[in-house]
């Protein structure tokens, strides 16, 4: 299977910026011909089409609505991400979760949403604390994680879990320059390809090019927040991948 080397804009990016990136990311010859890495490139709404039918490039979203109303203003949901030919959908990031009170109910909702419109989804879940101190800090954390996946995955048929990728992101590694230790992480990652043998599992959280290759080592891929807005650490991280 092809690693998955997962990009989340967040809030950044420009049209200028945006088709500046696209360009220098299509222009380089790694691109032309990836064997071993998939891209997904998940933009702000706004710049969705930006990235449209663009070869090597797979297209996601950062979120879409659990509403089903159309009288729903300023939602946008699975259906029109699909009309955009969207191919993923990243549901419940923490800074959802956390800044919006995004709850496991409305996330459920909204994979099936996903899932119904053909989307597969990127189902984000992290413990919130660090808890790599000890033996007992990692049940904690484990605990927590698989919580978070049975809140979010109730009514998911094992046939659909194919279609769901779980990203394993510790919330106070996100944006903090920390990462847990590599055999944290790999603990927790084969604690969810245990239970979900179905769904690649990938890590998030300060993933770089320093980084990158010993993590996806441990994983089916890497999703990036900082360092996927930077063109240089993008082809740094794909050609490692290529590499492999
Ligand atoms: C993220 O936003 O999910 C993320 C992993 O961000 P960063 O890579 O910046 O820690």
């Amino acid at each position: 299977m092809k690693k998955l080397i997962i990009c989340n804009f967040k809030m950044n990016g420009s049209v200028a910026m945006i088709n500046n990136y696209r360009n220098q990311l299509l222009n380089h010859t790694l691109l032309t011909n990836l064997q071993n890495s998939q891209l997904i490139i998940c933009p702000p709404f706004p710049y969705l089409s930006l990235l449209q039918n663009q070869s090597n490039i797979n297209l996601g979203a950062q979120n879409c609505s659990h509403l089903q109303e159309k009288s729903s203003t300023g939602e946008i949901d699975a259906n029109m991400l699909q009309d955009l030919n969207c191919q993923f959908v990243i549901i419940g990031h923490n800074e959802r979760r956390i800044k919006l009170h995004e709850t496991s109910e409305q996330i459920n909702e909204k994979i099936s949403q996903a899932l119904q419109n053909g989307l597969k989804v990127i189902l984000c879940v992290g413990d919130i604390e660090n808890h790599t101190e000890n033996e007992q800090g990692i049940n904690t954390a484990i605990d927590y994680i698989l919580d978070q996946c049975a809140n979010s995955l109730s009514d998911i048929t094992d046939d659909q879990m194919q279609n769901i990728i779980i990203a394993y992101e510790p919330v106070w590694a996100i944006g903090s320059g920390m990462v847990p230790e590599l055999s944290y992480i790999k603990k927790i990652i084969n604690i969810l390809k245990q239970n979900f043998p179905a769904s690649p599992v990938c890590y998030g959280g300060s993933v770089n090019s320093n980084n990158a290759s010993d993590i996806l080592s441990l994983s089916d891929g890497i999703l990036l927040g900082k360092a996927s807005l930077d063109v240089d650490e993008m082809l740094k991280i794909i050609q490692q991948v290529e590499n492999n």
